[in-house]
């Protein structure tokens, strides 16, 4: 790793030059997409994504409301309107609530493949196509991951990464990317990351700056190569915990997370906040994603989506926690964290099966 940045330092080549391009390379042809193109952070991937697709305002984009706020953000900064619908079971975003809010202002729809599940985007493309819009794959939490022989991202007319450094495949900073099959998308939203210059002080389209550091994408093209183990160290760590919490006959819900990439390992319980700190109380830090669904945050007060719009996304919210997941966990770890949860059960009087 070390010699990759020093080379980058030896070369001098700070902006875009041949390691992004190599890294565009690499990323495209792992997620079996034609191009890539390297930008600043998940966000801008988003918000590139919308405008090359020409989204704006008076535009209408479905999201789920069950995600991270960026994806809500992105749709805001361009000037659309978040459309927001509801999970099924499996905390993804549901196909009849997507196929009931499509109206004659929608553009887009956003597909978010969260806790690193890989959802059938093809049946999200047919929809999409069926009504003429465009499929905007969130790949941020599933890196690598593959439905029916295809992965995240190289389905929709873009997939959106985040490189973030707790993501599956993460930078030493932030990082991001977007990826389509078609080359006219691609150079585009390659002209709208850096200041819609054709060539030098030629701007053909008012573009911004929000190029993928070249340093991020050294970092980016070693750490690529190992993205797949991480990822089968990562279904290792979650098929653990799969035996141990089932032995365990804890009243709780887990999902075939067939599909996974595990950036996340999510489990439904009851009392979530004491169990957690009962937890955090042992040592064990957990997550919550998300505590407040997109539809209740503050800053979307004006959508005026009441409590109970959503019953599914809300249930979640205050039952979902993410136990410890990270490619390195070990067995003895899982082992730890399971045990805590079972105390915390017993302790607090939640049943346990015999
Ligand atoms: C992390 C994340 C983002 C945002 O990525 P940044 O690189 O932090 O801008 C967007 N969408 C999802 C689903 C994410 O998990």
């Amino acid at each position: 790793m070390l010699d990759s940045i020093n080379d980058v330092l030896d070369s001098t080549r700070y902006i875009l030059g041949p390691q992004v391009a190599a890294f565009e390379n690499e990323f495209a042809s792992y997620c079996q997409s034609k191009h890539c193109v390297g930008v600043e952070s998940g966000t801008a991937a988003l918000i590139l994504a919308l405008r090359a697709a020409g989204i704006g305002k008076g535009d209408e984009v479905i999201l789920q409301t069950n995600t991270y706020i960026a994806c809500a953000f992105a749709i805001s900064a361009v000037g659309a309107t978040p459309v927001l619908v509801d999970v099924d079971d499996r905390y993804q975003m549901d196909f009849g609530c997507t196929a009931a809010a499509i109206t004659h202002r929608t553009r887009a729809i956003m597909l978010v493949h969260l806790y690193g599940q890989a959802i059938d985007a093809q049946r999200f493309a047919a929809l999409a196509k069926l009504h003429d819009l465009f499929l905007i794959e969130d790949g941020s939490q599933a890196h690598g991951a593959v439905f029916e022989g295809k992965r995240v991202g190289s389905t929709g007319d873009f997939g959106c990464f985040s490189f973030y450094p707790s993501k599956n495949l993460g930078a030493y900073g932030d990082g991001g990317a977007v990826i389509t099959q078609d080359p006219e998308l691609a150079e585009h939203i390659r002209l709208l990351r850096d200041f819609g210059q054709i060539e030098k002080y030629h701007h053909v389209v008012k573009g911004d700056n929000c190029r993928l550091d070249t340093l991020q994408a050294a970092v980016l093209r070693v750490k690529l190569k190992y993205l797949d183990s991480w990822n089968v160290m990562r279904r290792h760590a979650a098929q653990a915990y799969d035996t141990l919490l089932n032995s365990a006959s804890l009243p709780m819900c887990r999902f075939d997370y067939a599909t996974s990439v595990y950036h996340l390992y999510v489990i439904e319980v009851p009392e979530r906040d004491r169990v957690r700190n009962h937890l955090k109380s042992s040592g064990i830090e957990t997550g919550i994603h998300y505590p407040i669904p997109i539809h209740r945050q503050v800053a979307y007060e004006e959508l005026q989506y009441d409590i109970g719009s959503f019953p599914s996304a809300e249930r979640a919210a205050t039952r979902l926690l993410s136990l410890p997941m990270f490619a390195e966990i070990s067995e003895s770890q899982i082992t730890r964290v399971v045990s805590g949860i079972y105390r915390a059960f017993e302790d607090l009087g939640l049943r346990v099966y015999a």
